[in-house]
Formats: C-alpha cells, structure tokens, sequence
C-alpha cells in the first residue's frame, strides 16, 4: 500500500522518530485496533508509544486549546520526529510508579462516591422527623457533611505516655520524652525542667506518676528563669542570689507540643516526626464512617452510605442489584415500609402539600414523595443501574475486592491503572487512541481474561488501543504487534517488526520471537532444599487472619495468588515489618540519599481528605516470629523506585565505582603536578566542576505555565567539569570522556583495574552493557533501576557471606521474558551466596523457577487470606485448592 491508501485504511503514520534511543523509526500502526508494543526492556517500547506517538497527540491537543503556548511547548520538548499522520487524540493510562500526590479514593476516582451521594440524597429512606439532605451532606470532605469530632477523617490522633516515651528506662536528660524537638528546643525544656524543681537524671519511670502527667499532658505554659548547664541546687542558689540567667524560657507539655505542631506545622517533615507519637483510633462518634449523625441516619436496603463505602465492591453491587431490577431497596427495608405509622404517613401527605407538589405535577421532586412511590423506585432503579455498570466492569477486571473508602495511595500502580481503565470503559468516548504500559502488572493469570475483554471493549467503542507489555498471552490476543529492538539502549531502537501477530514469526533477530513461538521455554534446574525455615505465626493484617507462615532459609520462594488474595500483606507488610522489628532496624531499602529529601508541604486541603493519609501513624502488622531469625543478619527491599531523582546521581555514582575511577585521575602525573585530588575529579565538588552549571551539564530553563525543562550548559557542553579538570588525561580519556563511555565500552578501557572493573563486570552481566556511566539516574527505567540495585546487592554479596533475607514485589514488571531470565540468574546468584529471597510475583515462568512456593487465596479480600497451598512448585501445581495450580502446571511442562 502506498502512503495515501494506508492513511484512507486507518493507519497512524510515522516518519523519522528519534525520540530518546529511536534510530530514525519509520512505522505504519492501524487504528480501530488492539497493538501491542514488544521488545526487551529499555529497546525503546515507551520511547515509540509514549515519547512519540501520546506526546505528540498531547502536543497537538495543547496547542489546539492555546496556540499561544506554541513556543513553550516547543520548548517544553516536542518529540524528535519528522512527521506523524492520522493521529487521533490520546489518553495515555500510564502506570504511575513512586509516591502518588492525589489524596483520592477509589470512590473519587471512579466518582462512585458521587453517584451513591446522589441516590442517598434522592431515594434513601429518612427517619421521620428529618429533612431531605442535600448529596453533599453526604460527602466527608464538605463542611456541611464532615463528622464534626475527626472532621470527615474518620479516626482521631491522641498521644499516650507509652507513644511519646517509648523508652521509659532513659532519663529526661537522656531524651526519654521522645516527642520533644530534638535540637536546642528539647534542651530548653529540660533546662526548664531543672528550674522548676524535676530531676532530669533519674529514670522516667522512677518519676512520680503525677511529674510524669503534668510533662506530658500540662496545658500550662509557664515562664521561667534559664539557668544552661545548671543542676537543681545550682539553680536554686542562682536563683536565691538573683544570678542573671542564661534567658527567659517557656514550658510546653509533650501533648500540646505534638498536636499543635500536627496541627499547624508547614513543614511536612515536621508533621511526620510528630504523628509517629501519636496512636490514631477510630472515631467514637461516626464509627470511622466521617459522616455527620444526620447523614447516617438515611438508609437505603438497610445499609447507611458509610457502610456502603467500607464493603468490598463485588458486595455493593449485590446491595444495589434489587434496586437496579425495579424491585426497591430490597431486603430488611420492604418490610420496614409497612411499619410506618399513619402519623408518619400524615406528615409525608402534609409534607408534599406543603412542597406544592403533588402526583401530577410534571416533574416530581422524589425528593419529596413518599418513600415506596413509583417514582422514587423508578428514580433508585436508574440510579442504581449506572452504578451497578460501573461496580460489575471495576468487578470484572479483577478489583471486587476493594471499597470505595480505599485511600488510592494504597493502591499498587497496577491496581490503579486498571482503575482508571475502569472508569474510561464507561464514559462513551470514542475515536481515541489509549495508549496504556503493561496492564497485566499485579494481575494473576486468571484475571488475565477479563482485563483482555476490558481491552477489547474499549477498541469495540470505536477506539484505538496501544499497549506496552511483556505478557505473551496479551500478545497472543493483540491484532498487531510492533516489535522493538533487536536489544537495548544505543543497541535497540529500531522496528523489527510492525504487522499480524503471526508473521512475527519470520523474524529472526527479535527476542520476543523465541518466547511467543517456542511455547516460552521453562527454566529447570534442581529444587534446593530447604535446611531451616523462617516461621511467622498469628500474623493479622488486612485480610490474613491468624496466618501462620514458614519461609525456607536459603533459598528462592515466590508468594503466589489472586488480585487481592493476600499476597503484599503476607510479604511486603507482616515479613518485611516483623522481621525488621526483630532486627531492631529499619529496612534497609537500596536507595541513595535523596529518596529521603523532605516531601513538600501536605496543603490542609489534602490532609483532611481520605483515611491513610501519609503523614499518619499507619497501622502496622502483628503476629510473631517463632523460629529462623538467628540466621538473618539484614534485611533488604529491592524496589523499582528510581535510584535517584536528579540528574546529579547516576549509574557510576551510585555503584561506587566513580570513587576508583576518579582515584586513577588523582593519580596520574600530570594531576599529581598540579595538586588535584580525587575531590577534584567529582562534579558535586566546586574544586573542578563546571561553574556555570554547577557540575550539572545541564541548566535549568524555567517555563511560565509548563515544568522547567533542562538545557544543556552553554559553558561545559553538557561535560559538567572546567576545562582545567577535562585537560588531565588518564589513556587518553578526560573524566568527561569516562563517563560518555557505555558499561561494554568501560569494560574495555578499564581491563587492568578490577577496583572499577568488578561492579562494570556485573552491570554487563546482567545485560546493562549498553548504558553509559554518566547516564543520570532520571533516564533510568524502572526495570533498569532494580537491576542496578540487585547488581549492587551481588557484589555486597561477594563480598559478605550471605545471611541477608531481600523482599521483592513483582520484579518482573517491566521485564521483557529475556531480561526476566537474566533476572533470575541474578536472584539465583543471591541465594547461591547464602541468601533467602522472597518474591511476590506473577509470572509463572518465575513461579517454576522457585525452590518454593507460597499460594495464597482461594480468592480476593474476604474470600481470600488463607495460605492454599504451599511446596515446591511440582507440589503446587497439584493442588485442587489453589487458582493457582493450573497456570503453573502448564509452566511446568
Ligand atoms: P522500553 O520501554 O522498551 O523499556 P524505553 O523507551 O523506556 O524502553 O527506553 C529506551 C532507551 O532510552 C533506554 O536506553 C533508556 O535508558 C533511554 N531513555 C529512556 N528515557 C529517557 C530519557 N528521558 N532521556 C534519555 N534517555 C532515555
Ligand atoms: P495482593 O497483594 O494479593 O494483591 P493485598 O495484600 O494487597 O493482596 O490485599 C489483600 C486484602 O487487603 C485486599 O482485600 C485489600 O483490599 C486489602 N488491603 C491491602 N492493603 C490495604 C490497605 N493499605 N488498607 C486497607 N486494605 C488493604
Ligand atoms: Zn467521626
Ligand atoms: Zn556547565
């Protein structure tokens, strides 16, 4: 076909796309079709759907709305293509990794909520003696419908002794009142302490009951003399002599301190170094239901919309389904009907007389009408039938196990995504291109089925569906398959394929090719066996109820299950916090210092929105662990967070192996001569970095309505050092030169060096070869983020002897079949050493793989929580029990 038939038969056309590591892409993709992007990771899949095609139907979008925003946009970033043709407008449904900001519900999101208000406000049924409310009487988050005690939160903060001294064997001068500021302000108040008459140095709990009291819960304020450095006798004579004190210093009770600093800080820091005093609980007055008492008095089928939105999804839609069939509220509240008295009945007649309204008004405020009417069971049947849509396709694609009160920040990304899915599935929208990233993360192979209708319903409306995704059974059922490759990074970028799932089998340098045609290969090797076991017993925590655990030591076990089932429960809450608590540590997470930077200011706005809100005392799993924990010295949670969000860190940083590199430049004659260090050699040290640029290689360029944007520095040209620092050479290479070079490439330069060829070594091997040293942390995918850390953790492990127990959540998202195998010889690596791995994952290729397995069910939230079936992945796949059991006997096989 050529050009002009192509665009008439409905194809997006795109000419010369260069975006990121694209090698000048020329690629025709039908619309009004499901296509599916493949290709191993970081060969350039999002670069093509994301970077290219959603960036440029967002570019036009923009520009249609303000053309006057041209020139920023351009700035901004338009993508780096010559052309593109019969592009439809785009909603990208991307999965959103890190720290979502939005303070949602999965009511808000799915605007649910809204609709249950509206029902409620219209056709709930209301105690005698109390008006109609309006929706947003309804709604925690107004002033008229917020519960006047916990303000629509929903729980109450309070201190206790035992929050604010968690330790009570230390003596005040030895901090036990932890809630204190730490600096000078906590000193103060120990000084202030002396002056009026405590002993600071006897421990806390020797104290006087009534001492205690008034430090921690006085509202007193008093002013007193300061006498720093001063003892109780010493500051009594200074007194009595009428000594000049050090200052004036007011008193503050540990209580008032934690809940006025909760309460009026603007540093969010501050916020949560104070709420890790306080103990939350459930508010008394609204049961944690954050409505006022008028708003919980109207019921529908029985229930109060409180209720209504802590029950699991797939029970709400039981709730409203005799309403939505014209058969009224169904249940208890039929038979209350006839209960009514005639004096109630009298007041309803007086009621509507007084309304003006009557039966043959025409248009009947049901408001108004009496409650069992045609109309009002008309206007619950329409209300209830567009939810019951909305609640049966949220069921469909796997989440009837949420409520609507669920705090979206909870959510894992892949819960998310298929929400906002959900919620695009009903609006009608047509002549769109949804171009979505790995739908299938978090979903269990049994699920799979439905997300796939999901898809196909959205193409069916009319629409264009793009998707990025490693799930074969996703690239089974697409239409089209654009395979990008033939490898990652400077070695990837081109199309290998663009057409018909089935010719993909023609090409020979695809990867993807080996794992759709040649039935995915299993990976076998011998099952270890296990010597001790790590044993957890009444574990309690969202849905596992009395759960007792045992994980075996060294070895790889992978925890298995439905959407919902348990599985992030059992492993990245009660193991993770259980053992850490054992350790007496935290988690040591692998990221670099500036994951821990202070998150910006949480806005009164957000933090009285929904339950879980950040900066709040979480609750935190209990049970016991009962065996095991004296062969684990360190716990670690390998993410895929980034490894750092400025372009200051990066892959030579933070593997430590810019520290050997710039030791080498110190050490060669001509920086000798000069008196250069290895400080020198470092572009976060002012010695010999660029000025102008600070060492960044990039200036900020600030936009007026967009983000800034980054430009490379007019000074250094992007090298980030002084021209002074870039003239000492080491073979040749200036230090700018060493960081342009790809891990292949440094491998070569530094053969005789093993400080900087060991962690170089381990980044090729485990297929990073293509990315460059000076490649900022920012550019990272999230799969190549995690595999640097687990890259990092291999040479630790080298080094150390095992004894270390990593806690992984789906590591495979992002990975295309070819780099999970990779990954798994990095795991395997790990355990060889001596090491326990967990995984939660879904692939049952992985799942196989494992010594071990843990599946959890039989079902999601309260069908679920239980463990299935546990062994060796034979044994499991023999369980009549387990959903899991028939996927991975096919993996097996
Ligand atoms: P995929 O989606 O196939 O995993 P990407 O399109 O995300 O791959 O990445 C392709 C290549 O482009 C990788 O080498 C990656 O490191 C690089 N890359 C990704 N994002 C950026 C960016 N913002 N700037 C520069 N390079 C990037
Ligand atoms: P899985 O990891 O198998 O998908 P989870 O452990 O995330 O399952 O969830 C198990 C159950 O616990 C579900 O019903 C889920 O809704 C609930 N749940 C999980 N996390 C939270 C949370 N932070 N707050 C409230 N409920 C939660
Ligand atoms: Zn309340
Ligand atoms: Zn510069």
């Amino acid at each position: 076909m050529n050009h002009a038939t192509r665009q008439q038969a409905g194809f997006v056309q795109v000419r010369g796309a260069r975006e990121h590591n694209l090698r000048d892409v020329n690629v025709d993709i039908p619309r009004d079709a499901l296509v599916v992007f493949t290709g191993v990771s970081g060969s350039g899949k999002s670069s093509l759907a994301f970077g290219t095609l959603y960036a440029e139907a967002q570019r036009r979008y923009l520009e249609s709305v303000a053309p006057y925003a041209r020139r920023l946009i351009d700035q901004a970033g338009v993508p780096d293509v010559d052309q593109i043709d019969g592009l439809p407008p785009a909603v990208a449904l991307q999965q959103q990794r890190g720290t979502p900001t939005a303070r949602s519900s999965v009511g808000t999101v799915t605007q649910i909520s809204s609709s249950l208000r509206m029902l409620y406000s219209r056709t709930g049924r209301y105690p005698a003696d109390q008006p109609m409310l309006y929706a947003e009487d309804f709604s925690p988050n107004t002033p008229q419908g917020a519960c006047p005690q916990c303000h629509g939160l929903g729980r109450i903060y309070e201190v206790t002794e035992q929050s604010m001294v968690p330790d009570p064997s230390l003596t005040i001068r030895e901090k036990a009142v932890a809630a204190w500021p730490s600096a000078w302000q906590g000193q103060n108040l120990r000084d202030i302490l002396t002056t009026l008459g405590h002993d600071i140095d006897v421990p806390w709990r020797d104290l006087p009951q009534a001492t205690r009291d008034w430090i921690l819960f006085t509202d007193e304020t008093p002013t007193v003399p300061v006498y720093a450095g001063f003892n109780i006798a010493e500051v009594k004579r200074a007194i009595k002599q009428q000594q000049q004190p050090s200052y004036m210093g007011t008193f503050t009770g540990a209580r008032r301190y934690v809940l006025h600093t909760f309460a009026t800080s603007q540093s969010a820091m501050m916020k949560k170094r104070v709420a890790q005093f306080m103990v939350g609980s459930v508010c008394p007055l609204c049961e944690g239901k954050r409505l006022k008492r008028e708003a919980l008095a109207v019921t529908f089928a029985g229930y109060d919309i409180g209720a209504l939105q802590q029950m699991p999804l797939k029970q709400l839609a039981e709730v409203l389904r005799p309403a939505a069939q014209g058969r009224g509220e169904g249940g208890q509240a039929q038979d209350a009907a006839p209960t009514r008295s005639k004096q109630q009945h009298q007041r309803h007649i007086a009621e509507r007389v007084a309304a003006g309204g009557s039966a043959h008004t025409a248009a009947p405020d049901v408001r108004r009408t009496a409650h069992d009417s045609q109309e009002k069971v008309i206007a619950a049947q329409r209300l209830a039938q567009a939810l019951l849509g909305k609640l049966e396709t949220l069921i469909g694609l796997g989440l009837g196990y949420l409520a609507l009160d669920r705090a979206t920040p909870t959510l894992s990304p892949g819960e998310m995504q298929r929400l906002r899915l959900a919620t695009q599935l009903g609006s009608q929208l047509f002549g769109v291109v949804y171009v979505l990233d790995e739908p299938s993360a978090g979903l269990h192979p049994a699920d799979g089925e439905a997300l796939l209708s999901a898809l196909q319903r959205l193409k069916a409306e009319g629409n264009s569906v793009f998707v990025v995704e490693h799930d074969i059974a996703t690239m089974r059922q697409a239409d089209w398959l654009v395979d990008v490759g033939p490898a990652a990074g400077e070695l990837g970028g081109q199309v290998l394929y663009s057409g018909p799932p089935a010719g993909l089998a023609q090409i020979e340098n695809s990867q993807t090719r080996r794992y759709l045609f040649d039935g995915g290969r299993g990976i076998s090797r011998a099952v270890r066996e296990p010597e001790a076991w790590l044993r957890l017993e009444q574990i309690e925590r969202n849905n596992l109820q009395n759960v007792a655990a045992a994980f075996p030591l060294g070895c790889l076990t992978t925890v298995t299950g439905v959407s919902g089932s348990g599985k992030s429960s059992l492993v990245t809450q009660a193991l993770l916090q259980l053992v850490a608590a054992h350790l007496g540590s935290s988690i040591d997470e692998t990221d670099d210092a500036d994951e821990h930077a202070p998150s910006p200011p949480v806005s009164d706005e957000d933090s009285r929105d929904v339950a879980g809100v950040p900066t709040l005392p979480e609750a935190r799993a209990s049970g016991r662990i009962v065996a095991g924990m004296e062969q684990i010295k360190r716990l670690v949670q390998v993410d895929q967070k980034p490894i750092g969000r400025t372009p200051r860190s990066n892959l030579a940083t933070y593997t430590g192996l810019f520290d050997a590199v710039r030791k080498l430049f110190a050490a060669t004659p001509a920086a000798r001569k000069h008196r250069y260090d290895a400080g020198r050699f470092s572009f976060n040290v002012a010695k010999g970095r660029c000025e102008t640029c600070e060492g960044e290689g990039f200036v900020m360029v600030e936009l007026l309505f967009l983000p800034s944007v980054y430009s490379p520095c007019p000074t250094c040209h992007g090298t980030r050092y002084n021209a002074d620092t870039l003239a000492i050479k080491w073979h040749d290479l200036s230090i700018a030169d060493v960081l342009g070079l790809t891990v292949d490439a440094a491998c070569a330069a530094f053969a005789d060096e093993p400080a900087v060829l060991r962690p170089l070594q381990v980044l090729r091997d485990i297929g990073l070869g293509y990315l460059r040293l000076g490649q900022p942390a920012t550019e990272l995918s999230g799969g190549e983020a995690q595999r640097i850390k687990l890259a990092t953790e291999l040479q630790r492990a080298g080094s150390q002897r095992g004894s270390t127990l990593y806690v992984l959540d789906e590591p495979t998202t992002g990975l295309h079949p070819s780099d999970v195998d990779r990954l798994l010889a990095q795991l395997d690596a790990l355990v060889q050493a001596g090491n326990t791995v967990v995984l939660v994952e879904h692939d049952m290729r992985v799942v196989a793989a494992s010594d071990w397995v843990i599946d959890m069910g039989p079902g999601a939230g309260d069908e679920g929580g239980q463990i299935v079936a546990s062994g060796t992945p034979a044994e499991v796949a023999k369980s009549r029990a387990s959903r899991t059991a028939p996927w991975l006997a096919e993996a097996l096989q």
